[in-house]
């Protein structure tokens, strides 16, 4: 008899985009005439920056000779070339980190989702409500006990930790998904001391550090003095640089790292992720690494640049319009997502439907992502311009009228 992870059984049952995606194909069965503008899932819309996709076809070339054809990478954990590039873009905004320290994976969500692997059942596991889905889950079926810092209206929906409760592991997201909130130094300061004085580690994910202008905000933990004692990252390609379909992200582990075996000895966490990765992942495909490495070259950088202000025009039109209909909202300023207050006491589903209804714009019910999401909507800047601004027009006309 097989049995199962009973683990799994304790997750909601359904995944927020999939209530979505069924609601919309209800909707669109009635109203097949109508069109709609998504800017509910945090997917990207813009092509690949063409020194991209230039590198990849290069790589695909190279595949397609005897001579320069390569079979599985030796480490598992990435080109050096492409770690090396890593590493050089961490430098560009003041963070040391050596190459040796970066895995190259096939986006953040692996990582998010793969990291609990090699921490034991006895952790707490503390996470931002609301947050990225895919925190909760991994530890719910990894059968760890998970407990909520409280993002709210209050603090800017950016929780800070409170010295009274005990926790092993740690999620942060900055700017987050799904408040568009970004941590200052000194809160995430704050946090590190936290950790620190808990022997906790902290999984920082920074797969939108791409949109911070503000030069003031940390694009990394390890901006933060004693985070390589207490921190991972986990990057992705995903929205700096288009790759949503292309997959490729990296992981940051300091080389001093460590966590505890339940006798109190310590474990250096680079070595047991490596050890992990060597028996579940084989790595990322070449033309993919070469592709990402373009994205660090500087004109790679300028190119994906060009994109990131395209998606920040939108967030700008997006917050432009909660400001003149005084909706309340966090983000939109160093991040592609803007969090708002559904108007009129609206519960976020109920605001889901009638914007569906009313305007045919499809955004994210904040309630997908945590009890404190509840009231509260996502929309992304990912969208086109024109349908990021018919979409804000339709929603003036619908708030003014109604
Ligand atoms: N982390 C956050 C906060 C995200 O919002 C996403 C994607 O939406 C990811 C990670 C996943 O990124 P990837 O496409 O690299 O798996």
């Amino acid at each position: 008899m097989a049995f199962i992870n009973e683990n799994f059984l304790n997750l909601k049952e359904n995944y927020l985009f999939i209530d979505i995606a069924k609601r919309l194909a209800a909707y669109r069965e009635k109203n097949p005439e109508k069109q709609l503008i998504r800017m509910g899932i945090g997917d990207v819309t813009l092509p690949l920056a063409p020194i991209v996709v230039e590198a990849m076809k290069k790589g695909a070339e190279e595949m397609a000779h005897k001579e320069t054809f390569k079979g599985y990478e030796d480490s598992g954990r990435g080109y050096l070339f492409l770690r090396e590039a890593v590493a050089g873009y961490y430098k560009s905004f003041g963070v040391e980190i050596d190459p040796e320290e970066i895995l190259i994976s096939d986006g953040a969500k692996s990582d998010c989702g793969n990291i609990p692997d090699i921490f034991g059942e006895q952790n707490t596991v503390l996470i931002t409500d609301p947050a990225y889905p895919v925190y909760v889950d991994s530890n719910v079926m990894g059968g760890r006990k998970v407990i909520y810092a409280s993002s709210n209206e209050e603090n800017g929906f950016a929780a800070m930790p409170d010295p009274n409760i005990k926790c092993d592991i740690i999620y942060l997201c900055s700017p987050n998904n799904p408040t568009g909130s970004v941590y200052t130094k000194a809160q995430l300061e704050e946090w590190v001391a936290y950790a620190k004085s808990q022997k906790a580690i902290i999984i920082f994910d920074s797969a939108y550090e791409a949109f911070i202008r503000d030069k003031s905000l940390p694009r990394s933990i390890f901006a933060v003095e004693g985070a390589r004692e207490c921190a991972i990252e986990i990057c992705s390609l995903s929205k700096t640089a288009g790759f949503t379909g292309t997959r490729c992200g990296y992981t940051v582990i300091p080389k001093e790292l460590t966590a505890y075996t339940a006798d109190g000895c310590e474990v250096n966490v680079f070595k047991i992720w490596c050890r992990r990765q060597g028996s579940k992942f084989n790595g990322v495909s070449y033309p993919v690494q070469c592709a990402a490495a373009a994205v660090f070259s500087e004109e790679g950088l300028t190119q994906t640049r060009e994109s990131i202000d395209y998606y920040m025009e939108n967030a700008r039109i997006m917050a432009e319009t909660c400001d003149e209909l005084g909706i309340k909202y966090t983000g939109g300023k160093n991040s592609p997502y803007i969090w708002l207050k559904c108007p009129r006491g609206m519960g976020s589903w109920e605001f889901f439907d009638y914007l569906l209804n009313e305007i045919q714009v499809v955004g994210t019910p904040g309630e997908g992502f945590g009890e404190n999401g509840k009231g509260w909507f996502r929309l992304t800047a990912f969208g086109t311009k024109e349908n990021t601004a018919e979409a804000m027009e339709r929603l003036k006309k619908l708030i003014i009228n109604n």
